[in-house]
């Protein structure tokens, strides 16, 4: 229930009040509350203009959820993000990598260390400024029951139609959605037109350009696409990711090897960084993970190789 809960809470930030429209009800809005027991400052500290992308810093972070007490999640994480640059976090399954992303969002705060945006503490900062400072793709994209051109504005709900379609191109989504049968006007959702896993997220993903957030948190999807989903997904991801920073859950070969850092996290430590190919000679976690868990679509030896360009 809790993965749930906190998944709502950043769909309900990071998409306005949009999802209580959409039928979240009081009791899941209550749960959210009671779950993040995180509050907006009296005096906020004004985020800083960002261009070409956030700064983020994680500072001797220890953080353990309020419900499992003496386990902690993070223990003194330590990272810092360069506007623009792209991160890709790598782990086992508990290793702590979505709880990074929501403590950035500031789902909750840290028990010690400092997390800041752009240099302003996270506690500090306006909790509605920070989150509409960041546009999120979870790995389970959520698809509303309303139009596609709906789902899509979402993302930032005073968006023209012109620039949801626009959103929509950059996240290769447009031509599918002109496929339906009513275009940009059909009915998604569990009574409508019922979607395939890489459609999905490309509609998540075109939210998020929409938003065009210089900070972009992605929970790379795991479910297998067929090729094409795959690919385009990917591509869709590369427009994303470009003029602004990126931090990145990554599955897939593909993500990784575009990443300018990868950062290995193992029981809540940073305990490898560096290129894939670095990583990869090194035989640590890391290549022990690529060789289990990456999906490539590609035959092993890909796995070796060294990072393509572009
Ligand atoms: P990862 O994303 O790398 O799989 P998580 O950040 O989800 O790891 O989890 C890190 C640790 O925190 C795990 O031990 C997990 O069981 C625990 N955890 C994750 N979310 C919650 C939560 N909402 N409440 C309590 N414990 C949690
Ligand atoms: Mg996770």
């Amino acid at each position: 229930v809790a993965v749930l809960v906190s998944s709502v809470a950043v769909l309900s930030e990071v998409y306005g009040d949009l999802l209580r429209a959409a039928g979240a009800t009081e009791r899941l809005m209550e749960l959210l509350h009671a779950e993040s027991p995180v509050t907006n400052p009296t005096h906020p500290v004004a985020l800083p203009p960002a261009s070409g992308g956030s700064e983020v810093s994680l500072s001797e972070v220890n953080f353990t959820y309020p419900s499992r007490p003496g386990q902690p999640a993070l223990q003194s994480l330590s990272l810092n993000i360069k506007a623009g640059e792209t991160v890709a976090l790598v782990g086992p399954s508990g290793a702590g990598k979505s709880t990074v992303l929501q403590l950035l969002l500031r789902l909750y705060d840290t028990q010690h260390g400092q997390i800041t945006v752009d240099g302003v503490d996270v506690r500090q900062a306006d909790m509605h400024a920070l989150r509409q400072r960041i546009g999120i793709v979870p790995q389970d994209s959520v698809i509303f029951s309303a139009s596609a051109l709906e789902n899509i504005r979402y993302g930032r709900p005073e968006a023209s139609d012109a620039e949801v379609i626009a959103a929509a191109k950059a996240a290769y989504a447009h031509d599918f959605i002109l496929a339906l049968p009513g275009g940009y006007d059909s009915f998604l959702g569990e009574r409508g037109v019922r979607l395939s896993g890489g459609q999905r997220q490309r509609i998540s993903i075109a939210r998020a350009m929409l938003k065009n957030p210089p900070l972009l948190l992605l929970d790379e999807a795991t479910s297998a696409l067929d090729a094409e989903s795959e690919h385009m997904v990917q591509a869709a991801l590369e427009t994303a990711m470009k003029d602004r920073t990126t931090l990145v859950i990554a599955h897939r070969l593909a993500t990784v090897q575009r990443a300018d850092r990868i950062v290995v996290l193992d029981q809540g430590r940073i305990v490898e960084e560096g290129t894939h190919a670095e990583l990869v000679a090194r035989g640590g976690l890391y290549a022990r993970l690529a060789a289990m868990q990456f999906q490539t679509g590609l035959p092993m030896p890909a796995i070796t190789s060294a990072p393509t360009q572009g």
